[in-house]
């Protein structure tokens, strides 16, 4: 039942003041709890990587210490639905977190170090995998809402791997995030699968405050010389090609196994080695975005954007990015049924082609694409014809449509677009 939204009430604390059309005064609470709690958090740096076992939990897990390590006041949460390794890293699988019927205390594991992870509310190590998505999303709900953090610098949060509809959700909800680290491994694989995780960034308008090289070259625990086992450097030159900060590389180093398999955060017990160097260079950046907001006070409750933040998000507002439907490499004049979709950003002030992504499109179901797309960043849809409904739906989302373009390869069209020169006939679709 959606509530009468009341426009004439004076009182801070009445829900209904704030109600959005069909949200429910529960969802009204709901959200007010989640941005009060959210409010008192300086920074919120999501940790991801285009798939699984690249260490994103290690990099996310030691970067929180060592912002710890660095006198900030750090929560370290972990929502990865598909394997929570934080307790298991941290050496923490036998406790369990408090709650009272109004908040959940988090873990302290030092004076400025917080963890809360989904891995301490589930009994077996499997228990994830039965999950049903609305479950999970409940619970991450819960923790961002919930979770009694108190003041923080910074709150790190490790999520699911790749770019699918579950670390998408967990984004939506987290909704203003200042920014993601996005961790890769060398190999060439691994890069194109990073290179998705900086387009889902620019899909969500969440700047991307670099990209982090882990098992990069192997250190020996003996003569601490670093051997390049894969050819390393491939993550600072995609970084550079598509315009992101390189935060640094981090060997793969035994040691880092053998802590963490013990429980003993790296970056604690080996301050002195290379690795840890390696995870102080990574954290630099990210310290001085804070120091303008940890040196103003210890005790605001906003959360200034800081300027290095401002200025990802200005560099990356600058980009645009164009949707086109396709089928056998070329415009697809069938748009409600094409193969794939080829997501292309550009800079529309230099008429340049910043990055080109395929994605296959969704199973057809009325009226799916224009969220689809608007879920994938698009901000502009340049297809041969359309229906007068998917048009207005468009619209509803500000996705600008150009209808009538030629069935060309999408790289020709967009250059045409760009310079002013596309020639569009007319909007030829029978449905
Ligand atoms: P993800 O979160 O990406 O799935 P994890 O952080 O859980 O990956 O790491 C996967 C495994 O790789 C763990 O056993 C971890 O100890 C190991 N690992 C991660 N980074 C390194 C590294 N730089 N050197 C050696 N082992 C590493």
């Amino acid at each position: 039942m959606t509530e009468k939204t009341c426009n004439t009430c004076e009182t801070d604390s009445c829900t209904t003041k704030d109600q959005k059309p069909e949200e429910r005064s529960e969802e009204v609470m709901d959200r007010q709890a989640l941005q009060s709690r959210m409010s008192k958090i300086k920074n919120k740096i999501l940790v991801i990587s285009g798939k699984g076992g690249v260490g994103k939990s290690t990099v996310a897990a030691n970067m929180a210490i060592s912002l710890g390590l660095a006198g900030k006041r750090v929560g370290l949460l972990d929502v990865d639905i598909h394997g929570p390794s934080i307790p298991k890293l941290l050496h923490l699988e036998d406790r369990t977190l408090t709650a009272t019927e109004e908040v959940i205390i988090p873990i302290a594991l030092s004076d400025n170090l917080k963890v809360v992870s989904l891995g301490l509310i589930l009994r077996g190590k499997d228990d994830a995998v039965i999950w049903r998505g609305p479950m999970k999303m409940g619970v991450i709900k819960q923790f961002l809402k919930d979770v009694e953090w108190g003041e923080l610098d910074y709150l790190i949060i490790d999520l699911p791997p790749g770019t699918g509809d579950e670390p998408l959700s967990v984004c939506q909800l987290i909704e203003k995030a200042d920014g993601a680290v996005v961790v890769t491994t060398p190999q060439e694989v691994a890069l194109a699968d990073v290179r998705k995780s900086i387009n889902f960034c620019h899909a969500l308008k969440l700047p991307v405050l670099g990209v982090v090289e882990n098992m990069s070259g192997f250190i020996c625990p003996k003569c601490n010389e670093i051997t390049e086992i894969f050819k390393s450097g491939g993550g600072e030159r995609m970084a550079e090609d598509m315009k992101v900060p390189f935060l640094g590389r981090i060997p793969l180093d035994p040691q880092i196994v053998e802590a963490c398999d013990s429980g003993r955060p790296y970056v604690y017990h080996y301050a002195r080695t290379e690795t840890a160097k390696a995870f102080e260079r990574v954290i630099r950046p990210i310290l001085e975005m804070n120091e303008s907001n940890t040196t103003e006070s210890n005790t605001t409750t906003h959360n200034t954007a800081n300027p290095k933040t401002e200025d990802l998000k200005e560099k990356e507002e600058k980009s645009l990015r164009i949707a086109i439907p396709i089928a056998a490499g070329r415009l697809a004049m069938h748009f409600g049924h094409c193969e794939e979709f080829a997501l292309i950003d550009v800079d529309p002030d230099k008429k340049e082609i910043l990055n080109k992504e395929m994605v296959a499109a969704p199973e057809h179901q009325p009226g799916l694409l224009p969220r689809w797309l608007a879920e994938r960043g698009a901000q502009v849809i340049i297809a041969g014809g359309m229906g007068q409904r998917a048009l207005n739906l468009f619209s509803e989302n500000n996705i600008k449509v150009q209808i009538g373009a030629p069935a060309e390869p999408p790289e020709a069209i967009v250059k045409s677009y760009l310079n002013g020169t596309l020639k569009t006939g007319e909007n030829i679709c029978d449905h």
